[in-house]
């Protein structure tokens, strides 16, 4: 049985003018005992509001928030067993970082001092901190303050941890080594957990389940590859990946996808997955793009070198269609030698195109992926 289950969650807010404003529509999800799930999507897309209602800090306007047998929805915020992490930490600064994480144990619960003090130590020692106890939360670095926010919410010893963009206010090393400590940390500690964040760095890296908002609604819901690999719609094909996925509009003549400036023959396999269906979109990621001197497959094209981005193990080449100012993205092999100008030949290959109805944004065909090669460990 799911530990968190939201059924059909709806937040309607209205605003003084009698405006009303749905920041979640109808949201379902269901989070297993010590699972952790990433809730990403643009800014706006309602990832706060969702976790707001779980936490019982916003109501709930219709469906409802389960809490392994019980429905929350009425329950007061300290009833439930959760504890939220927010993005600005909200330390009490005139409190030690041992008060801080003590505060919460010495208001709701009956536990003895010394049963604290030993719950905050060892939380504290689990997280790096334990010398850091009689300082005062201006006295402390980002990384560390964020420690003291995670320790108050773990010495609770709740069922399920919230998680609102907690990592959005360090530098990008600090950020990707406390993805890693997070990782490692919620593995040890076995508490589901749903974490918010707008990266889909966070998202891919983190998550054992990415569930993808935009506008309110839930977009899929899927390990972080399937989510990849498999996008239910363009809207997760291209908010999932960077460089971004590159999209290109076309149109169906029989067996082929007809663009301004190429024609891209399909199979009859990749024909019937589109059947009837006119107005298309091609997807293709940047990686799945090769780059060369030659046409030595179908689906290759002229195209033009317009910027090169060395990233060192990698190059990211934006190209241009002969006769066309838009461009588009492969990324190759950072030995790969290619420059700004050169005329050169994109590859394209079928079995790499995802391809999406451009009214619905539905995906008609995804690439096709080897599930050999992704479980077995290659030698
Ligand atoms: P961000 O990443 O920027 O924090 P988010 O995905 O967490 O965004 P929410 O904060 O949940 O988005 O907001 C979702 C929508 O609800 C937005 O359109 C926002 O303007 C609106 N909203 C949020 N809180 C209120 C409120 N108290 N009154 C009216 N509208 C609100």
């Amino acid at each position: 049985m799911a530990d968190l289950q939201l059924d059909d969650v709806t937040k309607v807010f209205t605003e003084d003018d009698g405006n009303e404003i749905t920041a979640v529509n109808e949201v379902s999800l269901e989070i297993d005992d010590g699972e952790f799930l990433v809730l990403v999507g643009p800014s706006g897309c309602g990832k706060s509001t969702t976790l707001r209602m779980v936490a019982g800090l916003e109501t709930v306007s219709a469906g409802r928030i389960r809490l392994g047998d019980t429905v929350v929805n009425d329950m007061k915020p300290k009833d439930r067993d959760i504890a939220m992490v927010f993005q600005s930490y909200a330390l009490y600064p005139h409190m030690t970082v041992r008060e801080n994480m003590s505060f919460g144990l010495e208001e709701s619960t009956s536990m003895p001092d010394e049963e604290i003090t030993a719950t905050v130590d060892q939380a504290a020692e689990m997280l790096g901190i334990g010398e850091l106890l009689d300082r005062k939360p201006d006295d402390l670095s980002g990384g560390q303050q964020q420690r003291v926010a995670l320790g108050r919410a773990i010495v609770r010893d709740p069922e399920v941890f919230l998680l609102d963009e907690p990592l959005s206010n360090l530098d990008a090393k600090l950020r990707a080594q406390m993805r890693t400590e997070l990782q490692r940390l919620q593995e040890d500690l076995g508490v589901s957990t749903i974490y918010v964040t707008h990266d889909q760095t966070e998202a891919m890296t983190m998550a054992d389940k990415i569930a993808i908002l935009n506008h309110g609604e839930l977009q899929q819901v899927g390990t972080p590859l399937e989510c990849y690999h498999e996008p239910a719609n363009r809207f997760v094909a291209g908010f999932i990946g960077e460089p971004s996925m590159n999209f290109f509009d076309v149109t169906r003549d029989g067996e082929a996808l007809v663009h301004e400036q190429f024609e891209y023959e399909l199979s009859p396999e990749t024909a019937s997955a589109v059947d009837g269906h006119g107005d298309l979109v091609l997807g293709i990621r940047p990686e799945d793009v090769a780059v060369r001197s030659s046409y030595d497959e179908p689906h290759s094209y002229d195209a033009t070198v317009d910027v090169v981005e060395p990233m060192g193990n990698e190059n990211n080449v934006y190209l241009t269609f002969d006769g066309s100012d838009e461009t588009f993205v492969a990324t190759i092999d950072g030995l790969q030698h290619v420059e700004d100008g050169q005329s050169v030949v994109a590859h394209i290959p079928e079995a790499a195109i995802h391809v999406f109805d451009r009214k619905t944004g539905r995906a008609l065909r995804n690439r096709t992926v080897d599930t050999q090669t992704m479980t077995e460990p290659q030698i």
